[in-house]
């Protein structure tokens, strides 16, 4: 098993060019305040990144975005295009939200599989589940290269590994997806 360093899976949005507000479309049905396509910027954001109404979110209707995690992949999208943003330069928009968007399903998946970590002992389980983190780190990596990743058969593929670890009454409740589709 290869041994590649995991990625922080907790949002750091100070380091993040706000990529969840304008990649992910918004349904306001799902506490997103209004419609709003995929990949076009809230018409409540900044431009210095920030959120014109974050102070009162849910008193605008956003619960939805209060309750979203990217799970890191938006401040790790934000560091691999350093030199560049989708705002001041989006001739790259285009390849820095097809990043994030894979980047926070994977990143998504990890965040299960730790979650799962945190609550099994049994060696050869855990065994199993190092082995998966592994794979969607190569996976991330791959995204990062811009190189095509199989996203449904990647998520399918973890489910059936925490289906198949279901007998482990911690796991049960693990077994739902929680990354949005852009
Ligand atoms: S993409 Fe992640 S880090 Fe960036 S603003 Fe959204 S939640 Fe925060």
């Amino acid at each position: 098993m290869s041994d590649l360093p995991l990625p922080e899976l907790r949002a750091d949005c100070g380091a993040c060019s706000a990529l969840c507000c304008v990649v992910l479309p918004f349904d306001a049905d799902q506490g997103f305040g209004f419609d709003k396509e995929a990949n076009t910027p809230c018409s409540h954001l900044c431009a210095d990144f920030s959120c014109g109404i974050h102070a009162r979110l849910v008193e605008e209707g956003f619960t939805g975005c209060t309750r979203y995690d990217c799970h890191g992949a938006g401040q790790r999208t934000t560091r691999l295009f350093a030199e560049v943003n989708w705002q001041a330069a989006p001739e790259h928009a285009e390849e820095i939200f097809r990043v994030f968007s894979t980047l926070q399903q994977l990143h998504g998946q990890q965040a299960l599989l730790a979650l799962a970590l945190g609550r099994v002992a049994a060696a050869p389980l855990r065994e199993r589940l190092l082995e998966r983190q592994q794979q969607l780190e190569a996976l991330c990596r791959q995204a990062e290269r811009q190189e095509p990743v199989a996203l449904d058969a990647v998520q399918t593929a973890t489910r059936r590994l925490l289906q198949q670890l279901a007998s482990e009454p911690a796991i049960i409740a693990l077994r739902t997806f929680p990354a949005r589709e852009p």
